[in-house]
């Protein structure tokens, strides 16, 4: 089995790591009333898509 020839220096594992992203990808702000949702998705807050589409609960 193939062993790493030489450790991984602190700051190369930290450059690695600054694409590890906290946040959930394809989450966006809701421009109508500012919640976080689901891009492409109507806005489960406000109920709006696209600016007008309405969703009436
Ligand atoms: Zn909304």
């Amino acid at each position: 089995m193939a062993v790493p020839f030489r450790r991984t220096s602190k700051t190369r594992k930290r450059k690695r790591r600054t694409h590890f992203k906290l946040a959930v990808p394809g989450m966006v702000r809701c421009p109508q009333c500012g919640e976080m949702k689901l891009s492409h998705r109507v806005c489960k807050e406000c109920g709006y898509y696209k600016g007008e589409e309405v969703v009436n609960d």
